[in-house]
């Protein structure tokens, strides 16, 4: 009888357009398609409607925009960033999920949902096979949390020209994204992303309005790129190898961990002294405290001398 009843709500949840991200709702889609939410995919459905609504507000997202998502899911997201968006693009890696969004979404006609792993896919060629290049492009996703930073990081090295980013992740890493030097969760991952991005949380999300629920809380993150520093690295992949070289001991100081990269020989160590007494820049500093800024003139400093990693 139970059954009846809820499978009743679902007939007239979906009949009176109640929005996916709706609990019941979301509930009835997952039961019709006998969907069992897959921890290796990283699925954990958003079920509150003003989260989601919150999210699309962060990303300031109206009909000239066009929006990429990662992981649409059974559509909850896709649903309220396709009502203000112009076009939709959604990467979708779980082929099972594809005919609950063909009915899901059924009502919106500026939906495209690619059934690939958005990691393996040519991003640039889809775009470009589905948006005009007459709007600004924004990522907007929940995020599947197992390969949070590979897909941010690899969205910030495509030529795409992303206007901004929103994304929930877990909130360890939104914590790790958005540090500033002398926080404990700064470290090499700060760095490189916030050259790129200026980072900011926008709100925390509690696990309880997942389906299932994720064992940490979550945060939106949203990231804009900026082109303002005084100074550029003399080549952006070399620049990041510096940065993780110098976080690969934290606890030791900038000096130790430069030996460790570039070597204890005695015209190392001088080069090495040279490019800190350069900087003025204390050997004992320990590698959190170096601003975004210090590391670019560290790389370019570093590049200047001609100090070769081992
Ligand atoms: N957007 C939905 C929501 O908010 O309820 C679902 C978000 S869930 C956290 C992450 C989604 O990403 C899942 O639908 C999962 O199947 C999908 N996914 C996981 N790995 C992926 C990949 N490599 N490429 C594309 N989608 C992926």
């Amino acid at each position: 009888i139970l059954n009846k009843q809820f499978n009743k709500l679902t007939e007239e949840s979906m009949k009176n357009q109640i929005e996916i991200g709706n609990p019941t709702r979301t509930r009835a889609i997952l039961e019709k398609y006998g969907l069992s939410a897959k921890k290796s995919l990283g699925q954990n459905f958003l079920t509150d409607p003003n989260v989601l609504v919150n999210i699309v507000d962060a990303a300031e997202i109206n009909d000239g925009d066009d929006v990429i998502e990662v992981g649409p899911g059974i559509g909850s997201l896709t649903e309220q960033i396709a009502k203000r968006a112009h076009q939709v693009l959604a990467f979708e890696i779980d082929q099972n999920l594809i005919p609950v969004l063909d009915e899901t979404l059924a009502p919106y006609d500026n939906i495209t949902i690619i059934n690939e792993d958005v990691l393996k896919v040519n991003v640039n060629e889809v775009v470009v096979e589905h948006f005009d290049g007459q709007h600004p492009i924004k990522l907007v996703a929940n995020l599947p949390y197992y390969i949070t930073t590979p897909i941010l990081k690899s969205f910030m090295a495509s030529s795409l020209p992303i206007a901004k980013m929103v994304v929930m992740m877990q909130k360890e890493v939104a914590d790790r994204l958005t540090a500033q030097p002398g926080d404990k969760e700064y470290g090499s991952l700060s760095v490189v992303v916030q050259y790129r991005m200026q980072t900011q949380v926008e709100f925390t999300v509690p696990a309880r309005v997942f389906v299932p629920q994720p064992k940490v809380d979550s945060a939106i993150v949203s990231l804009t790129p900026r082109k303002d520093w005084p100074v550029y690295p003399a080549d952006d992949r070399d620049f990041f190898k510096t940065v993780h070289g110098c976080f690969m001991h934290r606890r030791k100081n900038l000096w130790n961990n430069m030996q460790g990269l570039y070597g204890k020989a005695p015209e190392t160590k001088e080069k090495i002294q040279s490019v800190l007494d350069e900087l003025e820049i204390d050997p004992h500093i320990r590698p959190e405290r170096l601003t975004v800024v210090d590391f670019i003139n560290l790389h370019n400093q570093i590049q200047t001398v001609g100090l070769k990693r081992k």
